[in-house]
């Protein structure tokens, strides 16, 4: 099966809705039909932005996918701050992260939480992009495959075969994100290989084979093509480089 390539864009915390127009805009100027038989662009924005990105996608018709970075395990109610499935559904967004070490690291999110909140992106037919990886420790114990696949079982927990096809995963050392210290190729698909082995285990080959596992940590233009080069490597979460529009968009042609 052949598995069309994602080049996801985290911007985090970066950009006020007019800046998040003037980079899509620039996006739009520069990828061509030509690049979207090779691959699909997606950029994550702030909540703030994701009104002002719907409407310049649906506007112009672009190819852009878009997504959030994070929603609530929850569909409405009392929780003051949270966003919810259904609000980014409404939004027209395609993909949500879920688990971005971020996340993890500064809200506590364990895998309870994040396989809520898979659950909740499945409710709301958003694609999830579950984000899994070692922190440096767990790297220099050697126990990083062991721990990523912890997090994808846990995450995974009570999600359907064919839920799981459109699945996307993210295999984001945390020593590697926003450090500039990019795993190495063979790091990268020693991990994204166990991952797809890990799929097939928890369901079937059609669905192993159906994934999208992407690599990210410091992903830059000159580093991608080593990357794209593995065979379980489907695509990129590109963090920091996403918010320079020529570099993101170099990234989306695998650095050619
Ligand atoms: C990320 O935020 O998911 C990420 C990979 O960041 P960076 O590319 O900056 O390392």
């Amino acid at each position: 099966m052949s598995r069309t390539p994602l080049i996801a864009g985290n911007w985090k915390m970066n950009l006020n809705h007019l800046e998040a127009i003037n980079l899509v805009q620039k996006l739009a100027f520069s990828l061509t039909a030509k690049d979207f038989d090779a691959v699909e662009v997606a950029v994550l924005p702030p909540f703030t932005d994701l009104r002002s990105v719907q409407t310049l996608v649906d506007g112009d018709k672009l190819q852009i996918a878009y997504g959030a970075q994070d929603l609530s395990r929850h569909d409405a109610g009392a929780y003051t701050g949270e966003i919810s499935g259904t609000m980014l559904a409404k939004l027209g967004c395609t993909y949500v992260l879920v688990g971005h070490s971020e996340r993890r690291q500064y809200h506590g999110e364990d895998e309870v939480v994040c396989n809520a909140k898979v659950k909740a992106a499945y409710r709301h037919s958003i694609t999830p992009i579950l984000c899994v990886g070692e922190g440096l420790p767990v790297r220099q114990a050697g126990e990083q495959v062991a721990h990523t696949l912890a997090q994808l079982d846990g995450a995974l927990e009570g999600i359907t075969a064919e839920q799981a096809k459109s699945l996307v995963v993210a295999y984001e050392p945390v020593w590697a994100i926003g450090t500039g210290e990019v795993a190495t190729p063979a790091d990268a698909q020693e991990v994204c290989g166990a991952i797809r082995t890990r799929l097939a285990e928890l369901y079937d080959g059609e669905v192993a084979a159906a994934v999208r596992i992407l690599y990210g940590g410091s992903v830059k233009s000159d580093n991608i093509a080593g990357i794209m080069a593995q065979p379980d490597v489907d695509g990129a979460l590109v963090g920091g480089a996403s918010l320079d529009p020529g570099e993101f968009v170099k990234i989306s042609r695998f650095g050619e």
